[in-house]
């Protein structure tokens, strides 16, 4: 593998020139110069600099035109500053760190730039280049880190025991690291993962719950969930998700394994373009298969229910990983509820009225409820899959044509609870509840169409069987929305 390039930006030249004037040798180090080798889309820059960063940062600051905006984070010793050719720069001091065994937070002193490199995590991120003028560009590599990006792998800069033992959140990186670029973990930094996966219940969720997220968003996310199992940390992060591994026998009768099926769905999800969430909805679907398995006489493994259970688990699983409770969960939630009800469809002819139901409940997400159905379809028996997707396809066309017909997917009722109470003047009761499921059945059933003129004179009728009398005052009919 040829040596990284520094390329030809003048912020790079820039910051050499800083650094000669405060007599402080400067490197930039880390993922960028990593992904430089691998000529992958590299991202923020990280400069190391031997001395005090907050100063380095500043110099450059005050050389750019329009004077660059330096954010100082004085707790951490380090300095942000955004660029327009290259993104952000954080500036930081070469350290060296001893660690506690009771935590994670190190005791920091200024050390070498050697100093630093060795604290990395991965060799392949402790490559430095140097921005000093008499070597400028020359590849700093102590570790072996091009070598380890040549032979495609992961491996710890020291003794791996005491890299994951110093911070046990690079157990999960090291995972991460194999995931996003197809890498092996060396034997002996895997081996330490397994004697070291305990330590990772000092790691705060949100650090584990980040790196878990940029496994999950990457094109094969399975790899990264295999790793995981196989070392023991998914039991400790993510115990509900391990425990779909396995397979029960009752005499010939065993049930697939549901931790596979998971992530080939996963993958499946992820080749459709599918985004962090409905890659969660893809983890999350059979979640509660495990809570719900029965052994039947007759019908053999069933796992009634779990769609319903899983979804009730939702907000729990999300609240653990500390996952946003908002608009996201919900449409996990929703996802994980509904993603049979497309397999239902496709086995039955398709009414319009299970059709109408469905595009109500899923509204919006329908698209993405088709993508995560064809996903779960993880049969081997070609042919089967085949007519499944075949039969997804008349699914799909239906839910089209009934879309353009009916409108349901931001579906409205035009008579209200408001309406209701006001025909009859009545006040806000159970038949008032009643009555809006009444015309809500209706509508989906195709019985009356969701328009303002047969929807009402519906409600007048039932009323009227109810011993109801429309008010004198005629309903103000409401302004079309
Ligand atoms: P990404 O492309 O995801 O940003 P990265 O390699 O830049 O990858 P960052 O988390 O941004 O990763 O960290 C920047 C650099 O800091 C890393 O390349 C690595 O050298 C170092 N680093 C980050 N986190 C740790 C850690 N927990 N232990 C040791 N070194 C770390
Ligand atoms: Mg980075």
């Amino acid at each position: 593998m040829t040596p990284p390039m520094l390329p030809d930006l003048p912020i790079f030249r820039t910051i050499a020139e800083a650094a000669h004037e405060l007599g402080q040798p400067a490197y930039v180090v880390g993922g960028y110069v990593r992904d430089l080798a691998l000529r992958r889309a590299s991202k923020d820059i990280d400069v190391v600099t031997v001395g005090d960063g907050i100063a380095l940062a500043q110099a450059v600051g005050r050389r750019l035109p329009g004077r660059g905006r330096v954010t100082v984070f004085r707790n951490f010793g380090t300095a942000m500053l955004p660029t327009d050719e290259a993104g952000e720069i954080e500036f930081v001091g070469a350290r060296r760190e001893s660690y506690r065994a009771e935590s994670r937070k190190p005791e920091v002193e200024a050390g070498t730039l050697e100093d630093d490199l060795a604290r990395r995590d991965f060799t392949i991120n402790a490559l430095g280049l140097s921005l000093n003028a008499d070597d400028f560009g020359t590849l700093v590599d102590q570790h072996g880190g091009l070598r380890d990006l040549a032979a495609k792998t992961i491996r710890t800069p020291l003794g791996p025991d005491v890299t994951f033992s110093d911070d046990p959140l690079r157990m999960l990186r090291a995972v991460r690291f194999a995931t996003q670029l197809g890498f092996d973990i060396e034997p002996d930094t895997y081996e330490a993962i397994g004697r070291n996966k305990e330590r990772i219940k000092i790691v705060s969720q949100e650090r584990i719950t980040t790196e878990l997220n940029k496994i999950i968003e990457a094109r094969l996310p399975s790899y990264g969930f295999k790793l995981l199992f196989q070392t023991g940390l998914l039991a400790l992060i993510f115990p509900k998700m391990a425990e779909l591994h396995g397979v029960e026998k009752v005499g010939q009768h065993a049930h697939k394994d549901n931790f596979f099926h998971t992530l080939q769905v996963l993958d499946n999800v992820a080749q459709a373009g599918g985004d962090l969430w409905l890659r969660w909805a893809a983890i999350l679907h059979d979640i509660a298969k495990p809570a719900t398995k029965r052994y039947d006489e007759r019908v053999g493994w069933t796992f009634h229910g779990h769609e319903d259970k899983g979804a009730r688990w939702v907000p729990g699983i999300f609240t653990d990983l500390k996952l946003p409770l908002g608009e996201e969960m919900r449409q996990v939630q929703k996802l994980v509820r509904l993603h049979l009800r497309p397999i239902a469809l496709s086995k039955e002819i398709v009414t319009d009225s299970a059709v109408r139901r469905l595009l109500f409940e899923a509204g919006d997400d329908v698209e993405r409820l088709m993508v995560l159905c064809r996903a779960d379809i993880t049969s081997k028996d070609h042919q089967r899959k085949a007519r499944y997707l075949r039969n997804f396809d008349v699914v799909d066309e239906k839910l089209r044509e009934i879309e353009a017909k009916d409108h349901l997917r931001n579906f409205k009722p035009v008579i209200t609870g408001e309406v209701i109470m006001e025909t009859f003047g009545l006040k806000p009761s159970r038949q008032v509840g009643e009555l809006k499921e009444l015309l809500l059945e209706a509508i989906l059933e195709g019985e009356i169409p969701n328009e303002w003129e047969p929807a009402h004179q519906f409600l007048l009728d039932k009323g009227a069987a109810l011993g109801l009398v429309p008010g004198l005052a005629a309903t103000p009919r409401p302004a079309a929305s």
